[in-house]
């Protein structure tokens, strides 16, 4: 008689760093009530570099605070790989973002009075951890600010200010960084190399960003849009170029969910071509 060995299931979960399933946002109550997110089904894949965009209001800034454990759903469920965020308490929360989550903000939110490459270390130090020297080395590399490093934020130009940001971001290897407009407050060619250097973190050091944006030619340089609107997802865009993700704006603007925009929008673009500088750059 043999004995049968199973062998263990891979996890579908595996190669996804974010999920959500029927996430839910609902803000005020009776007339003032608003859904922000209606019942979300959405994932995004490991070492992936990932664009949410849709109209003002769609619910965009409202997920992504949801998935980074910013705010409480108010039904539905969130994971950062295998851990359930929306069952989390306060403290669990905090530690998952200081642990596993980093952020980029419009506002670089350097401290002024220290270098870059003391803004770098700041969270990895406050919490503890021991520096990877070497993963440092390969980040400030990777962001071409090797020169910078003993500067100060007032001596640097703002996209090398957002490049000091990002390496802080990814010094303690998050499983995820959140970049919220990451190029709202830099010039388009600063944002077309921050944008660049964002998409060289994901394809040469295998980050997963997730990046908030209304511009389509910063979401182009993205590997994937996930379009919102009216609280809903309305469609993605794989590989897009700024043409494609302006004409899936187009499509799912005004378009109620139920009209299944998603299949209309859905399409593939080239990330070549995609000039930084379109309509509203
Ligand atoms: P976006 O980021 O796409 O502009 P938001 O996620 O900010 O959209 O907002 C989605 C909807 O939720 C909008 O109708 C907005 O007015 C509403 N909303 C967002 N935050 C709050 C809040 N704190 N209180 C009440 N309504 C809110």
């Amino acid at each position: 008689m043999t004995t049968s060995v199973v062998s263990p299931v891979t996890p579908l979960t595996e190669n996804i760093a974010v999920r959500a399933r029927g996430l839910t946002k609902v803000y005020g109550t009776g007339d003032a009530q608003v859904t922000a997110l209606d019942h979300v089904d959405v994932e995004f894949g490991k070492g992936q570099f990932t664009a949410i965009m849709g109209p003002s209001g769609s619910g965009k800034s409202t997920l992504m605070h949801l998935l980074a454990g910013l705010d409480s759903a108010t039904s539905g469920q969130a994971w950062i790989g295998n851990t359930e965020i929306t069952t989390l308490n306060d403290k669990a929360l905090t530690n998952l973002r200081r642990d596993r989550i980093g952020f980029v903000f419009q506002q670089f939110n350097l401290l002024p009075m220290l270098t870059a490459e003391q803004n770098i270390v700041l969270p990895v130090e406050l919490g503890g951890g021991k520096v990877d020297k070497a993963w440092f080395n390969q980040l400030a590399e990777v962001l071409d600010i090797k020169q910078r490093l003993g500067h100060r934020p007032s001596e640097m130009s703002g996209g090398q200010q957002q490049r000091v940001a990002i390496a802080r971001a990814l010094l303690s290897k998050p499983d995820v960084v959140f970049a919220d407009e990451p190029t709202g407050n830099l010039d388009a060619r600063s944002g077309a190399q921050v944008l660049d250097f964002l998409r060289r973190s994901v394809k040469e050091l295998g980050s997963t960003i997730i990046m908030v944006t209304h511009d389509p030619a910063a979401a182009s340089f993205a590997n994937r849009v996930i379009l919102l609107a009216d609280g809903h997802i309305a469609g993605e865009i794989a590989n897009p170029t700024a043409e494609a993700v302006l004409a899936g704006l187009d499509a799912v603007s005004g378009i109620r969910p139920t009209e299944n925009a998603a299949s209309s929008v859905v399409s593939t673009g080239s990330t070549t071509g995609n000039a930084f500088g379109g309509r509203n750059a």
